[in-house]
């Protein structure tokens, strides 16, 4: 009898296996062992709409949201970090977690060991038009590992402020999309319509995350980590002095020179 039900059950595993590989939305990346067991913070969930369909798509989808949440953020820390013993790591105590009726996607507030990531159930119900579950999973995956980031990642000194639109906010937009497409949330092939065509690194979002995830394939594959901690080595901190501080101090190293070679070699220019 035990047979049977093992056999049984590898059965439904290997089905369920094979629907995500044929399915076009790239399965989770694996967390790293040494992740497995990190606290990324305690989870506190909020549903402000539970009147809303999205509420009800979200719960069916997700019934257990925290350790959804905390899988997730393990993913964005061993894309940041090489591992827990990094100092570097922000320790959060919590990240509260909030459904709401509002306009837009997703967004992230509070600083220091609180963060508050808020996801809106009008996004939910949108990416879930045509009931495709692996399509909302990979939209909410892909919308934390970006807003996880920002709760994670390191912050220049002495470019600016995020505000001004200069070369933090460029940062910090910049790696939260390049982690989101490391962790395979958008297209990782150049050719995607996922990547918006630029003309500046400076536009940021998914324009500079693709460039850096070019980086990390092509320059160095720890190029996102190290390009995070720069942040903690240098002050002023500026995009210029961080590539060179990361792959070398050689001009062909510039940032300008770094993204006119990215443009010739995926075909833009
Ligand atoms: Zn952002």
């Amino acid at each position: 009898m035990k047979k049977i039900i093992f056999v049984l059950l590898a059965a439904v595993s290997m089905s369920a296996t094979a629907q995500l590989k044929v399915n076009k939305y790239h399965e989770p990346i694996k967390v790293e062992k040494k992740w497995k067991k990190y606290n990324p913070g305690e989870v506190v969930f909020h549903d402000e709409a539970p009147q809303t369909e999205g509420s009800k798509i979200y719960h069916n989808i997700i019934p257990n949201p925290t350790p959804y949440i905390q899988e997730n953020a393990r993913r964005v820390l061993q894309t940041l970090y090489y591992g827990p013993k990094d100092k570097n790591i922000p320790q959060l105590k919590t990240i509260d977690y909030t459904l709401v009726d509002e306009d837009g996607i997703s967004w992230k507030d509070g600083d220091g060991d609180n963060v508050g990531v808020w996801y809106t159930t009008g996004w939910i119900e949108k990416s879930f038009q045509n009931n495709d579950t692996m399509r909302l999973d990979y939209e909410t995956r892909g919308v934390l590992y970006h807003e996880l980031t920002h709760a994670y990642q390191l912050d220049p000194k002495g470019c600016g402020e995020y505000g001004d639109g200069g070369e933090n906010w460029c940062f910090i937009e910049g790696m939260a999309d390049a982690v989101r497409l490391a962790c395979g949330c958008f297209n990782q092939d150049f050719k995607s319509s996922d990547r918006p065509r630029g003309n500046s690194w400076r536009e940021g979002y998914r324009v500079a995350g693709y460039f850096l995830y070019w980086l990390q394939q092509n320059k160095d594959k720890n190029f996102l980590r190290k390009f995070n901690a720069s942040a903690a080595e240098l002050n002023p901190w500026s995009w210029d002095k961080a590539m060179k501080h990361v792959l070398g101090d050689k001009p062909e190293n510039g940032v300008e020179e770094l993204w006119n070679e990215y443009q010739h070699a995926i075909g833009d220019k």
